[in-house]
């Protein structure tokens, strides 16, 4: 481990997270709606083109809106969370070359638990997205490396993870959307590259992680029996887990 190289995956992290809160606001509607053009709080419309997405800090300059979550989902919620993701990243992989190959996912990562923590869903071109910046370089570094057999092991982590996924997803009344399936085959492509204890902490974290959350909320009344709970920013905390275990 290195410090230094701790401290600027921390700072990247955050800073680059502090330029998603408009994303998310835009982004977190409900399915086949279009993303919202203008700040439900204070009316005022977005602009067009990128000026609209890209803002640093709240989502408008006037005050924050924020659909009631039962977890903190604001600007600083998710500066820390990218702060706090890319220096675990960086702790657990230190200096070897699949740190910078992960360190794009941390920004949409947060991205996309903020989305699921607002609407429960996972946006396909968010989790397209994040394969996009995910599969590629790690594919890259199998190959320039002469691990093959690292890409075939993320592969079947990915095909086991769908499956399972898929087979809940299927139960019925089990709350799990097809959205947790894509996001868990996709999280256990890195968590495969780097072996199979990373994949089984991967994929046995989530449900550790809420567990105690779901009664935390029960018993602090922010949640109700039956509250649907989004499974997302569990399965991106445990497969980031899975990488710090392993
Ligand atoms: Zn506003």
């Amino acid at each position: 481990m290195s410090l230094p190289i701790v401290i600027l995956a921390s700072g990247y992290g955050a800073a680059a997270s502090a330029f998603l809160p408009r994303v998310a606001y835009r982004l977190a509607v409900p399915f086949g709606v279009a993303p919202r053009s203008a700040c439900a709080g204070c009316g005022r419309p977005f602009p067009a083109g990128l000026r609209g997405w890209v803002r640093v800090g709240s989502s408008c300059p006037g005050r924050a809106f924020h659909r009631a979550s039962p977890v903190p989902t604001g600007p600083l919620a998710m500066v820390a969370a990218g702060g706090l993701a890319a220096a675990l990243l960086a702790l657990a992989l230190g200096t070897v070359a699949v740190l910078p190959a992960l360190l794009p996912a941390v920004p949409l990562g947060v991205l996309l638990a903020a989305v699921d923590l607002r609407c429960l869903r996972l946006p396909d071109p968010l989790v397209g997205a994040l394969a996009a910046v995910v599969v590629p370089p790690l594919v890259l570094l199998a190959l320039v490396g002469g691990e093959p057999g690292r890409l075939a092991r993320a592969a079947a982590a990915a095909g086991l993870a769908g499956a399972a996924y898929l087979m809940v997803a299927l139960l019925p009344r089990q709350g799990l959307g097809f959205g947790d399936v894509k996001l868990a085959a996709l999280l256990a492509f890195p968590l495969g590259f780097l072996g199979w204890p990373a994949v089984a902490a991967g994929m046995i974290a989530p449900h550790l992680v809420n567990g105690p959350v779901a009664v935390f909320l029960l018993v602090t009344a922010r949640a109700r029996r039956g509250t649907a709970l989004p499974l997302g920013p569990a399965l991106l905390a445990g497969a980031l887990l899975g990488v710090v275990a392993a």
